[in-house]
């Protein structure tokens, strides 16, 4: 249900942080009448950036605007393009987004990396498992992804299409506690406050229950895609992940210093942490595709908080791949626990056994020390 509290400083998630990801609309970094890149104002955003990392906090950017910035330069005309036109637009567009987020963020000594994800590489799980290996090595390397969709190659049926998605998706994917969606939107209202003037702002939404659902009519912003509709939807994935999800105006200079400093915006809470999410997600695996019986030690270890080696494994039943969810069975075949691998079933059974440092020159590669981290274990 919506309340009317305000968000004061201390109840302000993005104080509490450690990974925010910073969602940028087309209609802020074009300039609608030029087709030009509002570089000033991209500049506060930077400056606001930087300003996070120096507080502790891992950044990543998603933004839009290759489609915006691209069309002038292949002269194509004012007004919706078709599909293949967009396409070639954000091909154009995406070079020179990239090269402004580098030369802006590299002036602080920020090391950028351009990030194109098509709708697949969230849904395919080994493609989503290679993604976050990458944006969490880019993160561990003190990086700026600078993430965008990649229009050039996605077709329709295969393309989020807006940014509010992707945003939400990379957020579930690297585990982020915060989401802010800098749109030509202030947030949430309960109808829409161009054709409403009796409408009223919403600061803070617990539940996204299918009456905020009915708030979101279509947005009037014709540079970016996303209406309300989909940034509800995009609301719906980050919590469901234990993300915090903010709606805030993206216009004024400094937008994320405005939001830290409490400015009006709307703030989606989420019922769990990322990890508490993640886990129950674990728990609620309904046929685990294998199984990994450990000895005592391991066993203890488990009970202790820590992950499952290779060396406490026994035996691997079962056929599965990387990032399936399989069951930890103790030596009397008793459920323990529950997790996602990170070797599939043949590979595993190579490596159990054995120490950690060995698995290179078992299997060829030098995967992960472990065979389930804690943070993908749930204890039965
Ligand atoms: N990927 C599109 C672009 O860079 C933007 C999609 C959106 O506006 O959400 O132009």
């Amino acid at each position: 249900m919506p309340t009317k509290s305000a968000n004061n400083a201390a109840s302000n998630p993005l104080a509490r942080a450690h990974r925010v990801v910073v969602k940028v609309g087309s209609a802020l970094l074009v300039d609608a009448a030029s087709g030009r890149l509002n570089r000033a104002w991209l500049e506060t955003l930077v400056e606001d950036v930087v300003r996070l990392r120096r507080q502790g906090r891992e950044v990543v950017l998603v933004s839009s605007g290759a489609i915006a910035l691209g069309r002038r330069h292949l002269g194509l005309p004012k007004g919706a393009l078709r599909l293949e036109e967009s396409q070639a637009a954000a091909a154009v567009g995406q070079i020179r987004l990239a090269h402004a987020y580098k030369e802006l963020l590299e002036a602080h000594d920020i090391p950028v990396a351009q990030v194109l994800l098509t709708l697949d590489d969230s849904e395919d799980r080994r493609r989503y498992l290679n993604a976050r290996a990458t944006l969490n090595t880019l993160l561990a390397h003190g990086a700026i992804p600078v993430i965008n969709e990649n229009d050039t190659v996605a077709t329709a049926e295969i393309r989020y299409g807006d940014n509010d998605r992707l945003a939400a998706r990379v957020a579930q994917m690297v585990s982020a506690d915060c989401v802010l969606l800098l749109s030509d939107i202030d947030g949430l209202y309960t109808a829409d406050p161009n054709r409403d003037p009796s409408a009223q702002f919403i600061p803070v939404v617990r539940e996204i229950t299918s009456e905020i659902e009915a708030m979101a009519g279509g947005s009037s912003s014709d540079v970016g895609r996303g209406g309300m509709t989909t940034k509800i939807i995009a609301a719906r994935i980050a919590v469901a992940a234990g993300c915090h999800f903010c709606i805030a105006p993206g216009a004024p200079r400094h937008p994320v210093r405005r939001i830290e400093q409490g400015a009006r915006c709307t703030w989606f809470r989420p019922a769990a942490s990322p990890v508490a999410a993640r886990k129950q997600w674990i728990a609620g695996t309904l046929r685990p595709a294998g199984s990994l019986v450990i000895d005592d030690g391991a066993l203890r270890a488990l009970r202790g908080g820590k992950s499952l080696l290779p060396a406490g494994v026994r035996r691997v039943a079962g056929r599965f791949e990387r990032g399936d969810t399989v069951s930890v069975v103790d030596a009397a075949g008793r459920e323990v626990a529950r997790g996602i691998v990170a070797y599939g079933d043949v590979d595993a059974a190579r490596i159990i056994g054995r120490q950690s440092a060995e698995i290179e020159s078992l299997i060829g590669i030098r995967g992960r020390d472990e065979l389930i981290h804690r943070d993908d274990l749930v204890m039965q």
